[in-house]
């Protein structure tokens, strides 16, 4: 979500990038991912492995939960010895298969295992708009607490059917986010606005689906061994 203060628009983030590999390769594959990278094993177009490096307590890290969690995946193993120790792999359905090697097929500009990038939040807003933000029960308490009761009720937000609360959407825009493209309850956002990562998979989706930014050239705002 739309995290960075307007002081700090701009930021410089390194993020993994995602190679295929035959099955024959699978060392390079894993050797790709100790350097950084995600590696898409093709066993057939429509079985996939993916290969992350998890960390020292077998829990997928950042980036990797991000693009699990992006294609609702949970599911993986962790090795913990051998040449693939501290590495997770998870065996991708056909569709899942299929997005990973569209990620692939984005990346492949991009020549290391991982891809450095400029991106300023306020000047993007995509996972601000067209996006749907579930509230917790931290998040009505901070409201509360913070004296603005007001958005744990309904209008600001809205009830689902089974109960959960959304904040309200206008025009495919959050109704926090201001014209200037900050949020207008930034030290008050709820949790999965803190949480959003820049530069995951969910970040890339909205800039591409929002935006039409797909982060498919090499030089388009950042560069590729993670200087700047
Ligand atoms: S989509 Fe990514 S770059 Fe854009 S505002 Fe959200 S976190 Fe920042
Ligand atoms: S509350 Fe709305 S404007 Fe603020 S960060 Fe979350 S989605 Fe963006």
């Amino acid at each position: 979500m739309n995290e960075v203060p307007a002081a700090l628009a701009s930021s410089l983030v390194v993020r993994p990038v995602w190679r295929r590999f035959a099955p024959r390769f699978r060392e390079l594959a894993i050797a790709f991912v100790q350097a950084g990278g995600f590696a898409a094993v093709v066993h057939s177009e429509d079985r996939v492995e993916a290969l992350f490096m998890v960390g020292s307590d077998g829990a997928l890290l950042p980036f990797a939960a991000w693009a699990m969690a992006s294609i609702e995946h949970a599911e993986f193993t962790f090795h913990g010895d051998g040449s693939a120790a501290g590495l997770a792999f998870a065996f991708l359905d056909t569709d899942r298969s299929w997005t990973i090697l569209d990620w692939c097929e984005r990346d492949a500009v991009h020549p290391g295992p991982t891809r450095s990038m400029r991106l300023d939040c306020v000047a993007c807003t995509a996972c601000c708009q067209d996006a749907d933000v579930v509230l917790d029960a931290h998040d009505l308490e901070r409201f509360r607490s913070h004296g603005r009761g007001d958005l744990a009720e309904e209008g600001p937000v809205w009830r689902d059917a089974e109960g959960y609360l959304h904040l309200r959407f206008k025009a495919q825009r959050c109704e926090q986010l201001e014209p200037a493209g900050t949020c207008a309850i930034y030290a008050l956002r709820p949790s999965s606005c803190r949480a959003f990562l820049p530069g995951s998979e969910p970040c890339l989706a909205a800039r591409e689906d929002t935006l039409d930014v797909r982060d498919d050239t090499a030089d388009a705002n950042g560069s590729e061994d993670g200087s700047e």
